[in-house]
């Protein structure tokens, strides 16, 4: 019998999972699915790597089956569809780990109620990681759970990276830079060195473009510092958030126009970004197919802030071995690649169109003073390799 690790990540209307089979770097995705639409008609569909449907199951309209009930099915159909795989480990994705937690953690009843401590820096995303970790707790205590997080690949930034020009007593708070997609970018960066040893050692800017962006200075494969904050709405404007603003945006909103928190929230999180500027989709491919000119103005300020955040990573780093293009966007639009790269020739970037549109891997030219990639991410296997390395070390205290 194999041993299999599953993958969870939950978010506020989908309970996504993988699973994986194997050991150290021969880890292989066997299956993966998701529960969504989980508060209104949940569908549960699991395919193989592929794409063979597996399982699915619907639920109909207006039926409410929760987290809960999600991973109530999701285990059920581990125990009983997983053949002669036998489930050793879960890890989850969770989005905050604070100033604690600079690595993966294997939880319990302790380890959980710290983490429950951030949800009020991520109220839109812990809740929802944690629900599944607290529900195995309750119905599968002796199975091992591992918690990856969102941020601990940036706690390695100086201080400097971290904080805001802010009293002490604020950022005594908690009130600091965190940076968000870590486990993107730790994904990234133990895969560079396959492609380009010496960038990978070297000064690198690696630009996670997906419905989420952000983008990650890296040397030597750690992170210097990213375009995101506090939150995961700082920074680069996205399918819906609107990115870095201008505080006194807020104190506008607040005193002129008499919004609420929750109000600003909504406006911030899901009414701007490509969606607000273009007023059609939050959707790049839906933007890049169209013809209207609130299309090409959102296409053009995601670009230009990408721009200006490259130079300000760049000055972060103090110079540029190579740039990397990875999630969604990054992996799939060479139209977007090709307006960042033209607009970053001053850093001594050169495409090379026919690669570019061939999807890379290597983008530039070989007279390029940086070297580009376009290289695919994946988070899941990175929980995965954590969670086995957890495991690992748990059987060798067992055993020593
Ligand atoms: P998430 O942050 O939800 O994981 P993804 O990394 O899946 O998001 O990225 C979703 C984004 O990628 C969407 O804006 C989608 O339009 C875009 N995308 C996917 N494929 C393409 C493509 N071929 N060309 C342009 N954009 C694409």
């Amino acid at each position: 019998m194999s041993d299999a690790i599953a993958v969870l990540n939950a978010g506020s209307s989908s309970l996504k999972f993988s699973l994986f089979a194997g050991h150290g770097d021969a880890l292989e995705l066997t299956v993966r699915g998701q529960v969504e639409a989980l508060h209104t008609a949940p569908r549960f569909v699991a395919k193989d790597r592929h794409g063979k449907i597996v399982g699915e199951e619907s639920w109909g309209d207006g039926v409410k089956l929760g987290h809960d009930g999600a991973l109530d099915h999701l285990v059920t159909f581990l125990r009983t569809g997983l053949g002669e795989q036998l489930l050793t480990g879960v890890g989850h994705r969770v989005v905050h780990g604070g100033l604690e937690y600079s690595r993966p953690v294997r939880v319990d009843a302790k380890v959980l109620s710290a983490l429950d401590r951030y949800v009020p820096l991520a109220p839109l995303h812990q809740p929802h990681n944690l629900a599944p970790i607290r529900a195995l707790l309750g119905r599968a205590p002796e199975l091992p759970q591992v918690a990856c997080f969102d941020t601990a690949f940036h706690r390695a930034q100086p201080e400097v990276a971290q904080a805001f020009a802010l009293p002490r007593s604020i950022t005594d708070r908690g009130v600091r830079r965190y940076g968000f997609h870590g486990l993107s970018y730790e994904y990234i960066a133990q895969a560079l060195p396959t492609y380009d040893a010496k960038a990978a050692a070297g000064r690198v800017v690696v630009l996670h473009l997906g419905n989420g962006s952000s983008m990650c200075a890296m040397t030597n494969g750690r992170s210097v510092a990213s375009s995101m904050g506090f939150t995961a709405v700082d920074g680069l404007p996205m399918g819906t958030r609107c990115g870095s603003l201008d505080p006194g945006v807020i104190l506008y909103l607040l005193d002129e126009l008499k919004m609420d928190a929750r109000g600003i929230e909504k406006l911030l999180y899901q009414q701007s970004g490509l969606l607000g500027v273009s007023g059609i989709s939050s959707d790049m491919r839906a933007l890049l197919e169209s013809d209207q000119p609130g299309a090409k103005a959102a296409i053009d300020l995601y670009a230009y802030r990408i721009g200006r955040e490259l130079g300000s990573l760049a000055a972060a780093l103090g110079g540029l071995d190579a740039v990397v293009f990875t999630a969604g966007i990054g992996e799939n639009s060479a139209a977007l690649r090709e307006q960042v790269c033209r607009n970053a020739r001053w850093l001594g970037i050169e495409l090379d169109e026919a690669a570019n549109v061939a999807g890379g891997p290597r983008i530039s030219t070989g007279a390029s003073g940086v070297s580009v990639w376009a290289i695919p991410t994946n988070e899941e296997l990175m929980i995965a390799r954590h969670t086995l390395a957890m495991l690992d070390r748990a059987d060798v205290r067992a055993s020593g």
